[in-house]
């Protein structure tokens, strides 16, 4: 069986490190070095100016702005798993975003996007900080808004942190000549293959489900050989780099990736089941259980994942009594890890947006976000039901 054909579980253990046997070791290497010493002038400046350029490598790395092994490893080893000829890895999700943004400026003076996407996101493309004005439209405007001076399309799906879907291939039809791209944090490439669909581009802050144990910030841009040179044109000048230590963890999680993320998906199916029983739980929000988005789900999702979202009856008193106390779970923003995280959106990761903004996403005071980890389903039961009854005790006294 050739290497491109294997099932996902077997790429994602060797997708990168096909070359280690003839290199004699098993492990990853690190090179953290800046600059390498160059034997022959003519060939440093070829490569200077081929990796300037925006090729994915040279003869001689030159300087590590420029070029890194360790983090083009395990670019190779995302990409296996998304399907696509390369990936482009930056400093954090944010700064991946950034770099997305500029690579198409000159190609159109804006943007589309479809509203909800995840707070910070939001905020960048919105302060017209990058120099590219957003249009906001609801996904089914997406046809109407688009037009030969449109540069990019964004989506973001599952949504945060509403985990509304976004139907993909509805979306690039749409979208014409248009490039796609897609935020796919929430999914990660276990559970969608965006490019599948026809998207351009998929973007993962792989901060999250990536790294999966908290100890990485990191974006990466899964894309093709051509779209991706002027990305790292961009990482280059703007130095949005990837730490060769942060691209080792990274792609050391990349074996465990689907064993960490179908597991944390069947604690939240699990949790769903006992949320919905809950009197003091209004509402819950999980890819696919509306089902209106029913159908979007089964088209373009192996999951629902790791991620749901629900709503207390009491409002914001009662979010901040769960979140105050949780005793197992650990109350923090993000997400992805193997501990299961709880947040409050409205006052935390969705707290740069206008209230109106807000409102109209469904980012509500009782709404609470969790992200399950890898913990025994039975214990984030218990916790939560604890947590729980301590809203009840706040109304008695
Ligand atoms: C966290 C996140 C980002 C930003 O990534 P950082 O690594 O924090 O910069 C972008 N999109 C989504 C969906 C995220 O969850």
């Amino acid at each position: 069986m050739s290497p491109q054909n294997r099932h996902f579980e077997s790429l994602g253990v060797h997708a990168g490190r096909e070359d280690l046997k003839t290199l004699g070791v098993h492990a990853l290497p690190i090179d953290l070095s800046t600059t390498y010493p160059i034997q022959d002038l003519g060939v440093g400046t070829d490569s200077l100016d081929a990796l300037v350029a925006g090729d994915r490598e040279a003869t001689n790395p030159v300087y590590a702005r420029l070029y890194n092994p360790t983090v083009a490893r395990f670019e190779q080893g995302l990409a296996a798993l998304e399907g696509t000829d390369t990936a482009v890895a930056f400093s954090s999700g944010m700064a991946a975003v950034t770099a997305m943004v500029l690579a198409r400026k000159g190609r159109g003076d804006h943007i589309v996007g479809v509203r909800p996407i995840y707070g910070t996101s939001d905020h960048l493309l919105s302060c017209d900080l990058l120099g590219l004005p957003m249009r906001w439209v609801k996904a089914e405007e997406v046809a109407s808004a688009v037009n030969d001076k449109t540069a990019l399309v964004i989506i973001e799906t599952p949504a945060n942190p509403t985990l509304d879907l976004v139907d993909i291939e509805m979306i690039v039809k749409a979208a014409g000549d248009v490039p796609v791209m897609v935020d796919s944090t929430f999914a990660t490439p276990v559970l969608q293959n965006p490019i599948k669909l026809g998207a351009r581009f998929v973007l993962h802050s792989a901060t999250k489900f990536l790294g999966g144990h908290g100890d990485v910030i990191a974006g990466v841009i899964a894309c093709s050989e051509d779209d991706a040179k002027a990305l790292r044109q961009i990482r280059v000048a703007t130095g949005a780099l990837l730490h060769p230590l942060a691209a080792y963890l990274l792609h050391r999680g990349l074996p465990t990736l689907s064993l960490r993320v179908l597991k944390a998906q069947d604690n939240a199916e699990k949790l769903i089941t006992w949320l919905k029983q809950q009197p003091q739980v209004k509402n819950v929000f999980y890819p696919g259980l509306n089902a209106g988005q029913q159908a979007i789900m089964k088209k373009q999702m192996r999951g629902g994942g790791a991620v749901l979202a629900f709503e207390l009856v009491d409002g914001y008193q009662a979010a901040a009594t769960v979140m105050n106390q949780v005793k197992m779970m650990t109350p923090a923003v993000s997400l992805g890890s193997v501990d299961t995280l709880i947040q409050h959106p409205a006052g935390l990761t969705h707290r740069v947006l206008e209230e109106s903004t807000r409102q109209n996403t469904g980012i509500r005071e009782g709404l609470m976000r969790i992200s399950c980890g890898i913990e025994h389903v039975e214990d984030l039961i218990a916790d939560l039901a604890q947590a729980f009854a301590a809203i009840k005790q706040r109304k008695v006294a």
